[in-house]
């Protein structure tokens, strides 16, 4: 599968750039994406998070040193791919200033994306398997735990949903990355432990709430993550929708 995507990244589309005489743009937009956000994640690790990386070692080195090799996997070469394949095929806008309106659609649709694709690894067998390596995790998080997760997962759970919104929104590249910036972040956070105290507002995923999901203590389940809460959103419309229904 990766072969198949690298031969098409390395031969196949410059030979298209040059036939259809089409500027190819640079593959650098997406690494720098993923070396920020890697990068970040290592720090508030080193920070913020400095106990809960010592206990996630203590308890297993190696399963620690099996997260970050998929985090640099999916960070540094499968999420520049994807970024290079949206930046050439979907993005056409590649001048404009940041629309925060665009940046939000962006966001939103990511986040019912995610919701769609992570409920799915939890209630089929089919698309469990996907899930487990990220579940490994569930006693002790870190703020790059929040991209430990298998190939698979983070192509359909993570990238899919920015596909889908770019192809959807058409926003211009600036508008683009600012959202995936947000969400990159706010993944970052969510996995961060030292932050569970943290009063947040309900309509977005907190790092509690997550760590909940990931240690089943939710009393309702939260799929939700990581900008989002669309569970509460959608039941506090329901009780908004029936009191006006009542009346
Ligand atoms: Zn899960
Ligand atoms: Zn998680």
């Amino acid at each position: 599968m990766k072969i198949k995507f690298l031969i098409n990244l390395l031969l196949l589309m410059p030979v298209k750039s040059l036939i259809l005489r089409k500027p190819i743009r640079a593959y650098h937009g997406g690494l720098e994406l993923g070396i920020a956000t890697l990068s970040t994640g290592i720090l508030m690790d080193n920070t913020i998070a400095k106990s809960s990386l010592i206990k996630l070692k203590e308890n297993s080195n190696e399963l620690y040193n099996d997260g970050m090799k998929k985090v640099i996997n999916n960070l540094i070469l499968l999420g520049p791919i994807y970024y290079f394949g949206v930046d050439n095929f979907i993005i056409s806008d590649h001048i404009s200033e940041i629309n925060l309106i665009e940046t939000f659609n962006i966001v939103i649709i990511h986040s019912f994306g995610y919701y769609t694709a992570h409920r799915l690894m939890h209630r089929s067998d089919l698309f469990r398997k996907y899930h487990n390596f990220h579940h490994k995790f569930n006693e002790t998080l870190t703020p790059s735990i929040g991209n430990a997760v298998s190939g698979s997962e983070f192509t359909f759970a993570y990238m899919t949903p920015f596909m889908i919104g770019a192809y959807l929104v058409d926003p211009n590249i600036n508008s683009f990355n600012l959202g995936i910036m947000i969400v990159a972040f706010m993944n970052l956070v969510i996995h961060t432990q030292e932050l569970s105290d943290v009063n947040y507002n309900k309509l977005f995923v907190s790092p509690k709430t997550h760590l909940n999901h990931h240690q089943g203590k939710n009393k309702k389940s939260t799929y939700s993550a990581p900008t989002f809460n669309l569970e509460y959103i959608y039941s506090e419309l329901k009780i908004i929708f029936s009191k006006l229904y009542d009346r």
